[in-house]
């Protein structure tokens, strides 16, 4: 792959911050060192001691005074070495992606952390795009991916799907605009990359099969494109065995991967993953030398003192649990839509994630419903018109999040809708 066309002026001329090269030598090399080198602060000036976390099965994990100042301290820009090596063998397990076993010469597999994935995606996207490129997504998509690439000034291409991701055929139609043998010429219009949400897609619930994945993956090397894999809810997936990721059919290394934990550990802490070929990920790092610096080094610690404690059975065992959850959350949503919903909208049934994507019946846009009458009936939904590429579309889909409510209140949520739309129509 030449991965010249997917990396802006703006990114090729980020440099290595030289203090930051001290840092993550200071970091590596051996107790004897003396530095004078770097400009970090002195930890014993801190006010925090120490710290000592309670886990819900009744342990701790603790930060004596030596983890605690290395907690409190600046760290490595592509995330602490613990947590990337933790995190790359569980990548392996997970989607055995071909690209970890290329040579260094062939753009290897790389990881880094990032400040949750959206971090990651924006990073991602300021890399590859220039004002006027073509990006291939399908909406309704994730708000935070159109608020991170409209500023950007990208023409965004939306592609056909249903409630099974992106539609190949509607996709080769949209591609057909170019002609093949232009691929790869200076100055072609190409899209450079195509955004996809694969499992529990934020806000349709649509999950992407395996089928349309190698299509999709075909269509991206006839045509050169970047696929970025957004998948926050990859373990939130109800069924097993999970789906094979586009990671995991990546021979090319034309994959960016986004990982979270927030769905699963937690969100606040902040802890995304970006996983793709090393000349893409070490852009994206020099980025973060020069914006964030680093993730939380004292969340990076806290978490993977929890990981290699767990070990990836326990991390499972600990997934099989939350999906749990979320399955019976699901269903109580499901039986709430059929008791109250059935003649005023309709919905398909998510196999992954936290939201039911409703269409409601007869009304051709759901902003005033929801943004004005809803909120009087003290309802609170999302108008789908917000996931649109252009917002002011009438839309008349609402989305409705299984993750907070009880049984009980989304079961009143769903009957106050019903009315509402009753009145409506
Ligand atoms: N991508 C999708 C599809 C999401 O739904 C979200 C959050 O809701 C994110 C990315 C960002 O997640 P985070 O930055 O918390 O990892």
């Amino acid at each position: 792959m030449n991965y010249s066309r997917f990396i802006n002026a703006v990114s090729a001329a980020r440099k290595a911050s030289p203090i930051r090269i001290l840092t993550e030598l200071q970091q590596r090399s051996s107790p004897s060192l003396i530095s004078l080198a770097a400009g970090a602060p002195n930890a014993d000036t801190f006010p925090f001691k120490s710290a000592s976390i309670s886990l819900e099965n009744g342990s701790s994990i603790d930060f004596d005074e030596v983890l605690m100042k290395r907690a409190l301290q600046y760290s490595a820009s592509p995330g602490i070495p613990e947590l990337l090596s933790w995190m790359k063998d569980l990548q392996k397990s997970l989607h055995n992606p071909p690209t970890a076993s290329f040579s260094p010469e062939r753009s290897q597999l790389e990881m880094c952390v990032t400040t949750g994935s959206q971090e990651g995606l924006c990073k991602a996207f300021e890399m590859i795009i220039n004002p006027g490129d073509n990006v291939l997504l399908d909406a309704p998509t994730y708000s935070g991916t159109l608020a991170a690439l409209k500023p950007l000034g990208c023409n965004i291409i939306n592609v056909p799907s249903d409630e099974y991701g992106i539609i190949p055929k509607a996709l080769r139609e949209t591609l057909s605009h170019w002609r093949l043998e232009d691929v790869g010429k200076p100055n072609n219009t190409v899209p450079k990359l195509l955004y996809t949400i694969p499992n529990g897609g934020n806000p349709t619930g649509a999950s992407m099969t395996t089928e349309r994945k190698r299509e999709v993956y075909q269509l991206a090397q006839d045509y050169d494109f970047l696929i970025i894999e957004d998948d926050p809810y990859y373990f939130l997936q109800f069924e097993k065995p999970w789906v094979p990721t586009f990671l995991s059919m990546d021979v090319d290394g034309r994959v960016i991967r986004t990982d979270s934990f927030s769905k699963i550990l937690s969100a606040g802490l902040r802890l995304g993953f970006v996983t793709g070929p090393k000349p893409l990920i070490d852009r994206i790092v020099l980025h973060i030398q020069a914006s964030t610096m680093h993730t939380s080094t004292f969340t990076q610690l806290l978490v993977t003192q929890l990981l290699q404690r767990w070990g990836q059975e326990g991390f499972l065992n600990h997934i099989d649990s939350v999906v749990e959850f979320y399955r019976k959350q699901r269903d109580a949503m499901l039986s709430s839509a059929d008791k109250w919903l059935q003649d005023v909208a309709e919905w398909h049934m998510p196999a992954a994630g936290m939201f039911l994507w409703i269409k409601v019946k007869g009304i051709q846009d759901t902003h005033k419903l929801i943004m004005e009458k809803a909120l009087e009936k003290e309802v609170l939904l999302v108008p789908g018109g917000v996931f649109n590429i252009d917002s002011s579309e009438p839309c008349p889909y609402v989305r409705a999040a299984f993750s907070l409510s009880s049984p009980e209140q989304i079961d009143q949520a769903f009957q106050r809708l019903r009315a509402l739309i009753k009145e409506s129509m």
